[in-house]
């Protein structure tokens, strides 16, 4: 999809405040630092839309951006704050799931992992409660530039083994940088969205 309009419709902690129109959303998930931003801003053709790192102890809400009037990006907070208390972790938790579990006009889920490194254990877990709900995924290997082209599908393979990946869903390399890996990620976010 060529974006050429996107406004940031809601910021929601309450699901009374989720948008109403019935589009489809596809919500983006990972740690604070793994390249969410950046990438949103690939697929939406902008600079700077999307909040690069939002920081630690901040409100956590989530941010539906829509796109073409036609779906939403949901944007949801990033996960692995080693500073936030339990309270803040726990109702972030409980937003969440929540959104993730509840919502019906969610079509997928895009799982951003470091691609230099090998899954961390939120990373996992994450990836284990999405698949436990059954939730179609995509996980986006990150920061692919920095790995020599040589080693990508050794490092795809340590991502797909480290989080054992369902038959079902996908894995794809990505670079904000080069925009290696736009085109295949909004192919699969139009499969899921509207296929
Ligand atoms: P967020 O916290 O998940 O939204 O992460 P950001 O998008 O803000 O990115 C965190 C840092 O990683 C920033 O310094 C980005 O410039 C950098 N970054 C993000 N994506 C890439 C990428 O594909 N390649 C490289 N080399 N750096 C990236």
């Amino acid at each position: 999809m060529e974006v050429h309009n996107v406004e940031l419709v809601m910021s929601a902690v309450d699901p009374k405040q989720y948008p109403t129109t019935g589009q489809p959303e596809i919500a983006l998930v990972g740690r604070s630092n793994v390249g969410k931003s950046s990438l949103t801003n690939v697929l939406i053709n902008r600079n700077s839309y999307a909040r690069t790192s939002s920081q630690p102890g901040k409100t956590q809400t989530l941010n539906f951006y829509h796109v073409e009037d036609q779906l939403y990006f949901v944007d949801v907070p990033g996960y692995g704050y080693a500073k936030v208390s339990r309270t803040e972790r726990e109702k972030w938790g409980q937003m969440i799931e929540t959104y993730l579990t509840a919502r019906e006009t969610l079509r997928g889920v895009i799982s951003l992992v470091d691609g230099r490194h090998a899954p961390t254990a939120d990373d996992q877990s994450m990836y284990t409660w999405l698949s436990y709900y059954e939730i179609p995924t995509l996980v986006v290997a990150t920061k692919m530039d920095k790995i020599p082209g040589a080693k990508w599908n050794k490092q795809l393979s340590l991502v797909k083994k480290t989080l054992q990946i369902r038959a079902e869903d996908d894995l794809l390399p990505f670079s904000a940088q080069t925009k290696a890996g736009k085109a295949e990620v909004w192919q699969w976010i139009e499969q899921h969205a509207f296929g």
